[in-house]
């Protein structure tokens, strides 16, 4: 089946849709991009555009390379329109489980009966996504890291439904970008998210109980565990909102009390310091 797949449909072109439409198309897949407004699909170019270009002054790209990845994507508002001729659809909208599941089931009816369903979901399950289609055995997660052009891992969560048929074709398609595929079972925040925010979660704790400041954090984690950025910096970057909800998956997911938020990230997300794109987190930008 994996030898089938030349047509890519990312659905949402913002942080995560940009560079998964950039990758396949730089490695000669036909991408199309779909997004809800043509500004977002225009943002989504502009940012790809730069990133190519990025990757051309650092010598990893040529100029005709850079050409050929963009003519490989073609961008639609149409859903229908994009998925009409898809091989596999990577879902990389908003973290919503309502939109994510009306595009499944959209998805469901618009694609072609070979195509693969995937999702780019941090936090929400497939499984669940996949009982709003009448393919669940082709539905998968593909979890692809930030910055996508240039993380490695791609973490393959097979749902109670997936198909070994599916799991085989994700795999190797991962392997085509030169990402390297990781297969993890569909539970609350994978294995990514289960082990790395209950991380910064603790470092949250040590802050709300002045046992170091942030910077002291950062720097123990940094020379002490070789992490290539401190907790703290981390949590900034990736979001305060975006790991408060991550973390009430976890806690309302497994029910365990060991993954409660911690109360001085419910407050800083209350207050609106989000981290970076606020410009306050633990740190001022
Ligand atoms: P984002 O907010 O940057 O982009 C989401 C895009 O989806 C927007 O452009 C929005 O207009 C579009 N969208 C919303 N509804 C849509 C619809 N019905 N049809 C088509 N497009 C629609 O979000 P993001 O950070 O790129 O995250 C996307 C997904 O990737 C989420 O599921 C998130 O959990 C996951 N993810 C994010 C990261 C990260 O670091 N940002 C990492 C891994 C996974």
């Amino acid at each position: 089946m994996e030898n089938h797949i030349s047509t890519i449909i990312v659905v949402g072109g913002g942080t995560m849709g940009n560079g998964i439409a950039h990758v396949f198309a730089q490695y000669g897949f036909s991408v199309c991009l779909n997004d809800i407004k043509q500004e977002f699909i225009d943002r989504a170019l502009k940012i790809i555009n730069g990133n190519l270009d990025r990757q051309i002054k650092k010598g990893t790209l040529t100029e005709e390379q850079k050409q050929a990845t963009l003519s490989n994507i073609r961008t639609t508002c149409s859903l229908e329109d994009a998925a009409k001729n898809a091989d596999i659809i990577i879902e990389a909208a908003t973290e919503d489980r309502t939109i994510k599941k009306e595009i499944f089931r959209s998805l469901d009816s618009f694609a072609p009966a070979h195509a693969i369903l995937a999702s780019n979901t941090s936090s929400i399950s497939i499984t669940e996504l996949g009982a709003v289609t009448k393919r669940p055995q082709q539905v998968i997660g593909m979890h692809f890291m930030n910055p996508v052009p240039v993380m490695k891992l791609v973490e393959v969560i097979r749902s109670l439904a997936t198909s070994q048929e599916t799991y085989d074709s994700v795999k190797t398609l991962s392997e085509k970008l030169e990402k390297i595929p990781v297969e993890v079972n569909d539970y609350p925040g994978f294995v990514s998210n289960r082990v790395l925010l209950p991380m910064l979660n603790e470092a949250m704790y040590c802050v709300m109980e002045g046992v170091a400041t942030p910077e002291s954090i950062d720097t123990v984690m940094k020379l002490g565990m070789n992490h290539p950025m401190g907790p703290l910096t981390l949590a900034d970057f990736i979001g305060l909102d975006v790991c408060l909800s991550i973390m009430n998956v976890l806690y309302e997911g497994l029910g365990d009390s060991k993954y409660r938020p911690c109360p001085l990230l419910k407050k800083m997300v209350a207050a609106g310091h989000l981290g970076r794109k606020t410009g306050q987190g633990f740190y001022k930008y």
